[in-house]
């Protein structure tokens, strides 16, 4: 069959502005950092700097900080939940407002195509910020206390995100800790800061109260710094295991409490009675969205022997059709990937994945010759204990096992040090709940995969981290009932 070519069809950059240098948000207005440290952010499908963002120090987290507190004693921590709520609407229909730019800015920034920050980033986002507006002024009916009465805010939150959903992992960690009555400090990941940088934008217009939300852009050094100033009542953290793990020890004896958001290696398991092609388009969806850069991608696929090659043939030739290129174009399936040093670990891991004997293969596909790019990769004849099978590779790769009963779908699936999220392909009903109950994750999809939805909470168990964001579940790691603090 002839393959069907589309034209281009460009978004246009003209709705954004960026400026060549950006200072740090903090205490309502920017501000330039204490060391006058800078670093670029580029565009990872061209390589173009974009602009010089500033580099904060512990003197400026300890600046942020005292803004925070200031504005949480002030104004933030006294204001009824209804007045919350008003600034939250207010936040939200910006968002929508100017949801083209965001996500115009997005995808410069990232890498990610157009068409998913267009339909599932901002629209994402601004549903996070409408949904904890509603919570606002209902948060003493929601049980959170026990009966105990009104919860009460923690205070100052600190908060660090990764790149790969920069302005929804903004969200997630912003719209509950505000709804609850905290004050932010939120540092964006080093290679992602710009639609951090156009929210501060966003605060200033919707007249939200200095020093209520602060935006400090810098590397590690800035999140460590957040992590360890003693006045941080809360740490809410998203990214990977290693770094969760020093941010506990770090916090470990003190007052601070913590959520971490970590990594994942999910399962995505197909039965032989599922609706193969259904099943196809939620595997492509489980491992390419966002180039495979998401916490909880079907980065395993366990597919039942019976139906093993009918998947594997469909899934090639359903590959073949995806389109790898300019993020901003419409048509785009495929984006870059966010960075350098990202693209080295995926294509350390593919390598090592080939030489302990996983059968490795692509598409055709023309990759540009600027920016960093990995073609769709899927290995099969992955043992369970091939790396590529137990490390999350965040790329556009998958491993694809098999198994022949439920029982041995389960252990295999649960055969990780992650348990992030699972997804279950199968017509019978008592299955997909049998399964839901067996597999040690946190959110399990039944035939679908990658849906989110700020009613509905999302975490880990083992080492995919603790705490939940979204839903009534994530309210609960921002409120005290009082008595423990
Ligand atoms: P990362 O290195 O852990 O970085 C995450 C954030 O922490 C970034 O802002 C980073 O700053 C900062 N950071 C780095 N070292 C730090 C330290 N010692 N103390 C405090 N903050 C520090 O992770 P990543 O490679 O950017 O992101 C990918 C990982 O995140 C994957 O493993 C993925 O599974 C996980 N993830 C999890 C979820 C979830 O909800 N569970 C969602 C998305 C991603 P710089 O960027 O400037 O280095
Ligand atoms: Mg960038």
């Amino acid at each position: 069959m002839a393959k069907f070519e589309y034209a281009p069809a460009p978004e246009s950059r003209a709705i954004v502005d960026i400026h060549s240098s950006y200072g740090l948000f903090i205490g309502g207005e920017f501000v330039e950092s204490a060391g006058g440290g800078s670093f670029k952010t580029i565009n990872p499908a061209t390589e173009e700097v974009l602009a010089d963002i500033s580099e904060a120090t512990t003197e400026d987290v300890d600046r942020a900080v005292k803004a925070a507190r200031t504005a949480y004693r002030g104004v933030w921590g006294r204001i009824s939940g209804a007045d919350r709520g008003k600034y939250l609407f207010r936040i939200a229909r910006i968002l929508q407002e100017r949801a083209r730019e965001f996500a115009v800015l997005e995808t410069i920034d990232n890498g990610k195509p157009i068409k998913e920050s267009r339909d599932v980033d901002i629209p994402l986002a601004a549903a996070h910020f409408f949904y904890h507006a509603g919570w606002a002024d209902k948060l003493e009916h929601a049980g959170l206390t026990g009966g105990g009465g009104a919860p009460r805010p923690l205070g100052v939150v600190g908060q660090v995100i990764p790149w790969n959903f920069p302005m929804l992992m903004l969200a997630w960690k912003i719209a509950p800790a505000l709804a609850c009555g905290n004050t932010v400090v939120l540092k964006p990941a080093e290679t992602t800061p710009l639609t951090a940088l156009l929210f501060a934008e966003v605060c200033q217009q919707a007249d939200l109260p200095a020093g209520v939300v602060n935006i400090i852009t810098g590397a590690g050094a800035t999140g460590q710094a957040l992590t360890e100033h003693p006045d941080v009542d809360k740490l809410a953290f998203t990214g990977s295991t290693e770094v969760g793990k020093a941010i506990a020890r770090t916090i470990a004896g003190t007052r601070k409490k913590a959520t971490l958001e970590l990594g994942g290696k999910a399962a995505n398991i197909v039965f032989d009675d599922a609706p193969i092609d259904q099943a196809v388009e939620g595997i492509v969806n489980g491992i390419f969205f966002n180039q495979g850069h998401v916490c909880c991608a079907g980065s395993r696929l366990l597919v039942q022997e019976s139906v093993h090659d009918e998947v594997i043939s469909k899934l090639k030739r359903r590959l073949g059709t995806v389109r790898v290129g300019d993020p901003l174009d419409k048509n785009t399936d495929l984006g870059a990937i966010n960075s350098a040093a990202q693209l080295d670990q995926i294509r350390e891991l593919s390598a090592v994945g080939e030489a302990e004997g996983a059968e490795r293969w692509s598409p055709p596909c023309e990759l540009p010759g600027k920016g960093f790019w990995f073609p769709p990769t899927v290995f099969t004849n992955v043992a369970q204990t091939h790396r590529i099978a137990q490390e999350e590779v965040f790329g556009p790769v998958l491993s694809v096992l098999t198994f022949r009963t439920p029982q041995e779908a389960v252990a295999k699936a649960n055969n990780t040090p992650y348990g992030l999220s699972a997804g279950v392909w199968t017509d019978k009903g008592s299955r997909i709940l049998w399964m839901a109950d067996q597999l040690r994750a946190g959110v399990v999809w039944a035939n679908t995969f990658n849906k989110f939805d700020p009613t509905s909470p999302f975490g880990g168990f083992k080492e995919s981290g603790y705490g939940r964001e979204g839903g009534l579940h994530g309210l609960e790691g921002y409120v005290t009932s009082g008595g423990d603090r």
